[in-house]
C-alpha cells in the first residue's frame, strides 16, 4: 500500500480547530478532500510533517505550534498606507479585510492621514490542531512533478489540447505555477 511520502499525491479530509477554544477554524468535510502534492511546500510544513507515512483510512491528530504552521507575525508587516492611496468614497473600517496587489491585508489603525494595514497571515501566531483521515495516494505523475501541483479531481485541471498549456509549459490557470 502507497504511503504518503515526498512526491506522491494525496487526498485527504482534515477538521482544523484552535486547540485553546476547540473552535473550529476550516474543514474539508463538507465538501471534496483536499487534494496536493506532498513535498513541493504547498502546504505549512508541519501538516506535512506529521501525515508522513500514512496510508489510506488512517486518521493522524497533530498540533502545529506557529513555526509548524503560519509562522509568527512580524511588525514588517504592518505597514502605514497614506489615506489618500484609498479611494475617497471607499468605507474604511477597523479590521476589514481587503486585497491588494501585495496579498490580504487587515486594517488594524485609521487617521485622517495614514491607514495602518496588517499584511500578517491571520493565522500567524496562532498553535493549530488538525484531525487528517487519509482518503487516497498515489505516485505523482511527470507533469505534476514538473508543475509542482496536483493534478485531476481536486487539484489543478487541465484540458486535452489546451493552448495556453503549450504556451506557457502550464495550466493556464492563475494559481498555476
Ligand atoms: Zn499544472
Amino acid at each position: 500500500m502507497t504511503e504518503i511520502s515526498k512526491d506522491t499525491v494525496a487526498s485527504v479530509h482534515y477538521t482544523g480547530t484552535f486547540p485553546d477554544s476547540g473552535e473550529m477554524f476550516d474543514t474539508s468535510r463538507e465538501g471534496d478532500p483536499l487534494v496536493f502534492l506532498v513535498g513541493h511546500k504547498g502546504m505549512i510544513p508541519g501538516f506535512e510533517r506529521e501525515i508522513m507515512g500514512s496510508t489510506v483510512g488512517e486518521t493522524r491528530s497533530f498540533t502545529l505550534e506557529p513555526e509548524d504552521a503560519y509562522g509568527h507575525p512580524t511588525d514588517e508587516m504592518v505597514q502605514e498606507v497614506p489615506r489618500a492611496m484609498f479611494p475617497e468614497e471607499m468605507p474604511l473600517d477597523l479590521g476589514m479585510m481587503l486585497m491588494s496587489d501585495a496579498g490580504p491585508f487587515r486594517i488594524v489603525a485609521i487617521t485622517d492621514e495614514v491607514v495602518k494595514c496588517d499584511f500578517n497571515n491571520p493565522m500567524a501566531g496562532k498553535t493549530l490542531h488538525f484531525e487528517v483521515e487519509v482518503m487516497e495516494v498515489r505516485a505523482a505523475t511527470e507533469d505534476e512533478l514538473a508543475h509542482g501541483h496536483a493534478h485531476g479531481p481536486g487539484g489543478h485541471h487541465h484540458h486535452e489540447g489546451e493552448q495556453d498549456k503549450s504556451e506557457n509549459d502550464c495550466c493556464g490557470d492563475t494559481n498555476c505555477c
